[in-house]
């Protein structure tokens, strides 16, 4: 038996085989959780149903995080179907394409500052509001996506790291005001993987090339690395943790400076 077994789960954010949330999905399910899916738009709705099949679930339903309106339909599209759930996972982000490339202080202005925080961190917390009466009685865990860019400048990620900072932020804001409802929030930071939305980032691939290089196992992670560390976190065994930022990234946050992996490589003599 799995260690999500009798677990009800919904998972947001799929937009592709490569999204990190189908590592997600698919770990969860493996374990034994019953999952709904949501999709952003009319565009992605059969592939998301076709994922849901493929996880032996019939249950997917439109959300726009960026829509009050949706994200209440939403809610009661749940609540028509269960009484409650155990699991949510927020897997959204995003920001206009003129904000992410070139200098941070020269792309950055309103609408884009607006956006990116709006849909990205924001939704995690109108989300969580919803969820809280649904996840009553029952062990509840919310968890969300972040990136390292939160607590350190990169090239290009821009407004998208002030709007991660702001994420992992709601994510203990969050857990103080839950922890007395029997519910965890996390937060997992992934290292970069070639998604739909990493693909957005100017420099994603010599990006994906650095850390593969330097990060202390010498590869980059994979959606089924996140999804694992997903599944324990949003299970019972991972009980005593909250409002936590777990690092999925090959070790790479630790690293203080990285020569090139070849000279590194070499053992010892
Ligand atoms: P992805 O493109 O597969 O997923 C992004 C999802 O966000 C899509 O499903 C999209 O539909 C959804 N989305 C965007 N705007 C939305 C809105 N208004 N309403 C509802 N859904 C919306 O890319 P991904 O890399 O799997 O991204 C998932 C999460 O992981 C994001 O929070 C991302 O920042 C984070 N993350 C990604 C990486 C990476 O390198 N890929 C690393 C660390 C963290």
């Amino acid at each position: 038996m799995g260690f999500l077994a009798g677990k009800r789960a919904i998972v947001t954010g799929l937009a592709s085989n490569r999204s990190i949330a189908w590592g997600i999905a698919q770990a969860m399910r493996r374990e034994g959780a019953e999952l709904a899916l949501s999709y952003q738009s009319d565009k992605l709705k059969g592939r998301v149903e076709d994922m849901a099949e493929e996880l032996g679930s019939d249950f997917t339903l439109p959300l726009d995080v960026a829509e009050d309106a949706q994200i209440d339909a939403f809610f009661t599209g749940v609540a028509k179907r269960w009484d409650g759930f155990d699991v949510l996972v927020h897997s959204i982000a995003f920001a206009p394409a003129d904000q992410l490339e070139g200098r941070y202080v020269d792309a950055v202005n309103r609408e884009g500052f607006r956006i990116a925080h709006d849909v990205s961190s924001y939704s995690l917390a109108a989300l969580a509001k919803r969820s809280e009466p649904l996840m009553r009685g029952r062990a509840g865990a919310l968890l969300t996506l972040s990136y390292l860019g939160a607590v350190r400048p990169l090239p290009n990620y821009n407004v998208m790291g002030l709007a991660k900072a702001s994420l992992e932020a709601n994510v203990r804001f969050l857990a103080y005001d839950l922890g007395p409802s029997g519910i965890r929030v996390n937060a997992i930071s992934a290292g970069p993987i070639r998604t739909l939305a990493a693909s957005g980032v100017k420099g994603i691939r010599q990006m994906i090339a650095q850390v593969g290089a330097s990060a202390p196992l010498r590869r980059n992670v994979t959606i089924d690395d996140v999804g694992n560390a997903a599944a324990f976190l949003c299970s019972d065994l991972a009980a005593g943790i909250t409002g936590q930022v777990l690092y999925v990234d090959a070790g790479y946050n630790i690293v203080g400076m990285a020569f090139p992996s070849a000279v590194e490589d070499k053992p010892a003599s």
